[in-house]
């Protein structure tokens, strides 16, 4: 009897799952142009966390949900972080970022949910870092910003991913206040977003340029951190333009349009730094402007 009860308790359990699963897998996306829907497990994966303070899923309980998210709240070196004068440290030592991009990568736009991404297809795109070459793998937004300058969360935040062929991570960011003169990169993929309306769906936009976001290669804070959304994993080489750009009000609302209710405003709060050095490097002859 006890099996019998066991085996009846699985079926109602797999049938609830079953029955749960249908609403979701039924709900079929409306396709224009040549955007198409791809099961990746993204509109799953995504459900789990988001950006609301207040919530159970939101970036306070992240390190709760999962044991492979525990980094999120027990890691010691996570991003994003304050970049303040009085941490940085004033080096010129690091050299230009060696940035190598060209416009013959093809490129992929995914709505994910939580934030639009770009992934760079057979990517011609990479940089090197003490020697070593990271290949350009993805790119995303984040607004407001997730780094913030002495004490500022600016308006936009672009994370250009990058990975080693032994598994490093090296991420670019550049920071955006709201202003009268549009981003290069966004307006490339602009009037594409209202084709990926769902979450989950993608849009193959042919081969792009990411040499719009690059800013000035001599001078960046460099850092060592983590990814900003789960599992949180760190040893993520950071480096950050100093130089900021634009954004229009436009671009903005269209990179959140298509967004969950719930990540819309998809920036991680600020992390300790936990005796970390952050360096600004910057060219010799440069005054020592920390901004
Ligand atoms: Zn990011």
């Amino acid at each position: 009897m006890e099996t019998l009860a066991t085996q009846v308790l699985i079926c109602s359990l797999l049938t609830t799952i079953v029955f749960l699963s249908c609403p979701a897998m039924s709900q079929e996306v409306i396709k224009k142009g040549d955007a198409v829907k791809h099961d990746y497990g993204i509109e799953k994966n995504d459900a789990e966390f988001n950006y609301d303070m207040r919530s159970k899923k939101g970036p306070f309980h992240w390190g709760e949900i999962k044991p492979e998210w525990s980094q999120c709240q027990k890691g010691s070196m996570q991003s994003p972080i304050h970049l303040t004068n009085e941490t940085i440290k004033i080096v010129s030592e690091l050299g230009p970022l060696q940035v190598n991009y060209t416009a013959r990568s093809h490129t992929t736009v995914v709505n994910k949910g939580h934030q639009i991404m770009m992934k760079w297809n057979e990517s011609t795109n990479f940089l090197h870092i003490n020697g070593t070459q990271y290949l350009l793998k993805t790119s995303h937004w984040h607004s407001p910003s997730e780094h913030t300058l002495n004490g500022k969360r600016l308006d936009l935040e672009v994370h250009m991913v990058h990975e080693s062929p032994s598994g490093q991570t090296a991420v670019i960011g550049t920071l955006y206040r709201v202003g009268e003169f549009p981003d290069a990169l966004i307006d490339l993929v602009i009037h594409h977003l209202k084709d990926i309306p769902h979450i989950g769906d993608e849009m193959d936009v042919g081969p792009l340029d990411p040499n719009p976001m690059i800013k000035d290669v001599n001078s960046y804070y460099r850092y060592m951190g983590s990814l900003t959304t789960p599992p949180c994993t760190e040893n993520v080489l950071w480096t950050l333009f100093k130089e900021v750009g634009t954004v229009t009000p436009e671009q903005l609302e269209l990179l959140r349009k298509h967004l969950r209710h719930d990540s819309k405003a998809n920036a991680r709060p600020t992390q300790p730094l936990n005796n970390r050095l952050v360096e600004l490097n910057q060219p010799k002859n440069t005054t020592s402007d920390k901004n």
